[in-house]
């Protein structure tokens, strides 16, 4: 059984983070900051932000109900993602395991860091055994990663297989859950106590409507949220992004609203396009877009093009052939799409 320590890149375990003049100081009856070279003039945006983000971070466990100390938070889900491989896997040596097709980044990020990426193809119905997982995982395997619901397919991936991979690995295991609130199923981040070598990725990228600020969030056992912290940009998440998340999480009835909107506009949308003779097949989702494999994506995807609408061809990616994932826009965007598609 290997520890958190065998896990860990020596030189990250060994490192001796730096430290900001923001970080040194605590304590709440400083009046005058002449610490950090700042300009005392141009306020607000003078001063360095809060290098722990704790008032955002406040907020995000009062909405997720998730412990403070369990919380990073990210430029992006993909800072997180990241950080993952700077964290544990030596280049050239290390290797990690994932579920196939999935999130790109996992594999970009891979190549990055140049770790090695072991794939694991799906099933037809885009499920994977946790023993198929567990197969291609050897001493130098750090991480596995799983996406639910899973990007592009758009399905969960099974929970009793998740479970199986949580108690059977003795590595990291990373959830993406990029997608969870549009899910039926209920989040893994609630496990945390149980399982100190997972980690739960969300965002407010999705559901939350803020892509733009870029904040993604990492649950974890504190011990790991150390390390990242220990290791990212001391002042990754802007003054601006972290007010304005903040503004963002204070009204999370907006967001159940909009989710609602969207589901029923997907199962709107899906309904139609099962009706559409160039779509032969549209696959089970639980998230904010569908999978359609069509007569002949490529050429849709262009003809879709030339009318202005954009959709993802995922015509190249391995169980996609000649698929299309569909984001759920607005009731009329959606109907502009079905409008050029039943005109094809
Ligand atoms: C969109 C998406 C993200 C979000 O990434 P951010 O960097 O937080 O915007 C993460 N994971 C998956 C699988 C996604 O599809």
């Amino acid at each position: 059984m290997r520890t958190l320590k065998d896990l860990v890149r020596p030189n990250i375990w060994r490192l001796a983070p730096y430290s900001s003049a923001r970080n040194e100081y605590s304590g709440s009856t400083a009046r005058i900051f002449l610490d950090a070279n700042e300009n005392p003039y141009n306020k607000p945006f003078n001063r360095y932000p809060d290098p722990l983000q704790k008032d955002l971070k406040q907020s995000i466990s009062k909405v997720k109900n998730v412990p403070v100390e369990s919380i990073f938070l990210g430029n992006g889900s993909d800072e997180a993602i990241d950080l993952v491989y700077r964290c544990f896997c030596r280049p050239e040596k290390d290797n990690v395991v994932a579920i196939e097709p999935t999130y790109g980044m996992y594999k970009v990020c891979a190549d990055i860091n140049n770790v090695e990426y072991r794939p694991v193809l799906l099933d037809e119905k885009f499920q994977v055994k946790a023993e198929q997982l567990l197969k291609a995982c050897n001493h130098f395997t750090k991480v596995i990663w799983i996406c639910s619901p899973n990007n592009p397919t758009g399905n969960n991936i099974n929970h009793d297989e998740i479970k199986k991979v949580l108690q059977n690995f003795d590595g990291i295991v990373v959830i993406d859950e990029a997608y969870i609130d549009f899910s039926s199923q209920p989040s893994f981040r609630s496990m945390l106590s149980q399982y100190p070598k997972m980690i739960v990725l969300n965002t407010l990228s999705k559901a939350w409507g803020c892509a733009a600020l870029r904040l993604g969030m990492a649950f974890a056992d504190k011990e790991i949220i150390n390390l990242f912290n220990k290791v990212k940009y001391p002042y990754n998440i802007n003054l601006l992004t972290q007010e304005k998340a903040l503004d963002a999480l204070a009204d999370p009835f907006e967001v159940d609203n909009w989710v609602n909107r969207l589901l029923l506009e997907r199962d709107r949308l899906i309904s139609a396009f099962r009706l559409l003779p160039i779509c032969e097949e549209v696959y089970p989702t639980e998230a904010n877009f569908f999978l359609a494999r069509m007569n002949n994506a490529q050429e849709i995807y262009n003809y879709l093009v030339e009318k202005g609408i954009i959709v993802r061809n995922r015509n190249k990616v391995s169980l996609c052939q000649n698929c299309l994932r569909i984001t759920v826009g607005t009731k009329s965007e959606n109907n502009e799409l079905l409008g050029a598609l039943r005109q094809y």
